[in-house]
């Protein structure tokens, strides 16, 4: 457990996330990061995430490890239909 994903990650304290497929946001914004931990995600690509935790407007994106450790510390939860 690491105090600097928490950090990074405040601004979502209290969100509720929907588990999904990653889609890119615009034509010119093919990336995001966990807001935790940084991990790339993308829609395809080697060593990327293609699927994670996201708000509900889909512009914040949490990864499984990051939900994992920090769901409880951040008071995370999960929209109905998601595990
Ligand atoms: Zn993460």
């Amino acid at each position: 457990m690491t105090d600097w994903r928490i950090d990074n990650a405040k601004h979502t304290k209290g969100a509720t996330l929907c588990f999904k497929k990653y889609v890119r946001w615009s034509d010119t914004w093919d990336h995001d990061h966990c807001v935790a931990c940084w991990a790339k995600f993308m829609e395809s690509g080697a060593d990327v995430l293609t699927e994670g935790y996201a708000t509900e407007d889909s512009y914040h994106w949490i990864c499984s490890d990051c939900l994992r450790d920090l769901k409880d510390e951040m008071g995370w939860t999960l929209a109905s239909g998601s595990k």
